[in-house]
């Protein structure tokens, strides 16, 4: 009696520690995704004009675009290799 009673203690305790790490791991993933998508915006689609401080989304492949606000030829950073 005592030792059903633990063991079934046990196997909830088990099945909840399991969906628990299942959960917790994809929240992790979710969030990893998420940050690498961010990233990769911020790094290497995201560009600002210098002079009147317009943000903007260039080309990956471009180096350098027009201000779409002052029409001045901003530098986009290069992505990483
Ligand atoms: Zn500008």
């Amino acid at each position: 009696m005592w030792f059903g009673i633990e063991f079934k203690d046990g196997f909830v305790i088990y099945l909840a520690v399991t969906l628990g790490c299942l959960f917790g791991a994809m929240l992790f993933d979710e969030y990893r995704r998420e940050r690498r998508q961010k990233w990769k915006v911020s790094e290497d689609r995201l560009g600002r004009c210098p002079d009147c401080g317009q943000p903007f989304i260039a080309e990956r492949t471009l180096t350098s675009v027009l201000c779409p606000r002052c029409g001045r030829p901003c530098s986009v950073r290069k992505p990483r290799a």
